[in-house]
């Protein structure tokens, strides 16, 4: 048996027909107009124990001389009545969307009212994210030891430009030579700074240089300044900096301290090489929160979370210091040295274009070498 379900949005039941099982939507759809409505009755055709099958009726039609055509005037006429409706959602969720914008969403979870793109994104997405996450990272056994509060409190203290930085260094999407040689993008895997080892993420922040090295230590006597000054406790403070400068376990006295060996402990297990992206245990914070407890009887717990939020933004800043140092090197320091890199490398790519083409044809080009003579002095 099946069903027709006449619809007045062409584009919705084009889509509505395409829907096929339990398939997840991709981004993009979510965020393309009416993704809420197909949601909606993407649900509505699951729930059902008959086919399903949209079609288009023209609406606002004149002349109704079709069932559907009037029954599209029916339905016209009942929307019309609910434009002014107001009433409580089922739901508790606290509407976060536009006044006058009205839309709630079935999920096998439940009813959703708000910001439906964004919570049909999460939905929909949370737990492949957190898949992915844990894969990648593998934080697989260690999920529950990682300090998530502070690192997605921080997370989503940064600009979406540099979120999107910080999600590509830690993914290692950033475009380091290795990364760009291996996807084509690059002739050299090789370091440009030292030129020695090739670039992985992992070289460019241990980079032995003699630029990349000042700016390391640098950036490391920053941050070792920042947890002075935030009241860390003295051993958690150099064993931050010993981890976050060598990305490997260093090595502690763990015995002596009852604290000290619980971070250690849960830091094997999350690994330490991701301790400066901000994967760190929740032990960094209770050993904290014991030590300034004893030295202060009156020490907040909102102290702490403060203090847990400061390291991430002091790592993080260690991070980006010599992300960024490394590419003002690559990139040049100003931006007219920047344009005048991106004019040298398009010149030479140009250059060996035009030698293949006059040793495939035999002829010269001398449109080229024209055109290049007209480039600044400075630029060549
Ligand atoms: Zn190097």
């Amino acid at each position: 048996m099946t069903a027709v379900l006449w619809c007045d949005n062409e584009a919705a039941v084009n889509r509505f027909n395409e829907l096929k099982g339990d398939r997840h939507y991709s981004i993009a759809s979510v965020n393309q107009a009416d993704s809420d409505v197909l949601h909606e009755l993407r649900w509505w055709k699951k729930q059902l124990p008959i086919e399903l099958h949209a079609k288009w009726v023209k609406s606002h039609q004149e002349q109704c001389d079709t069932r559907e055509s009037r029954l599209n005037r029916i339905a016209d006429r009942l929307a019309a009545l609910q434009h002014s409706a107001t009433g409580e959602w089922v739901t508790k969720s606290k509407s976060a969307m536009l006044p006058h914008t009205r839309a709630q969403l079935h999920l096998p979870d439940g009813r959703h009212t708000g910001r439906v793109h964004t919570g049909v994104q999460y939905k929909l997405w949370g737990q492949n994210a957190r898949t992915y996450i844990g894969r990648k990272l593998h934080l697989e056994e260690a999920w529950n030891l990682v300090d998530w509060d502070s690192l997605s409190r921080h997370h989503k203290s940064l600009s979406w430009q540099r979120r999107a930085t910080r999600l590509k260094l830690i993914f290692r999407w950033a475009p380091t030579n290795a990364r760009q040689c291996l996807v084509g993008q690059s002739d050299t895997p090789l370091c440009p700074l030292c030129g020695v080892e090739q670039e992985t993420l992992d070289h460019v922040m241990g980079c032995d240089s003699p630029s990349a090295t000042a700016a390391k230590r640098e950036a490391l006597a920053e941050f070792d300044q920042a947890l002075d000054d935030i009241g860390t406790h003295p051993d958690i403070a150099t064993l931050l900096c010993l981890a976050v400068d060598s990305g490997r376990r260093p090595l502690c006295d763990a015995e002596s301290d009852r604290d000290l060996s619980g971070i250690m402990v849960a830091q094997d297990t999350i690994g330490w090489g991701i301790v400066r992206y901000g994967f760190i245990a929740k032990e960094w914070t209770a050993a904290q929160t014991h030590w300034a407890e004893s030295r202060d009887p009156n020490h907040s717990p909102k102290k702490t979370l403060r203090w847990a939020k400061q390291v991430q933004e002091h790592m993080w800043s260690f991070v980006t210091a010599i992300w960024d140092h490394r590419n003002k090197e690559v990139h040049g320091k100003e931006k007219q040295e920047a344009a005048q890199k991106i004019v040298h490398a398009l010149r030479a790519e140009q250059k060996s274009k035009n030698k293949k083409l006059s040793s495939s044809d035999g002829t010269q080009h001398s449109t080229y070498s024209q055109s290049t003579s007209q480039f600044p002095r400075s630029c060549s």
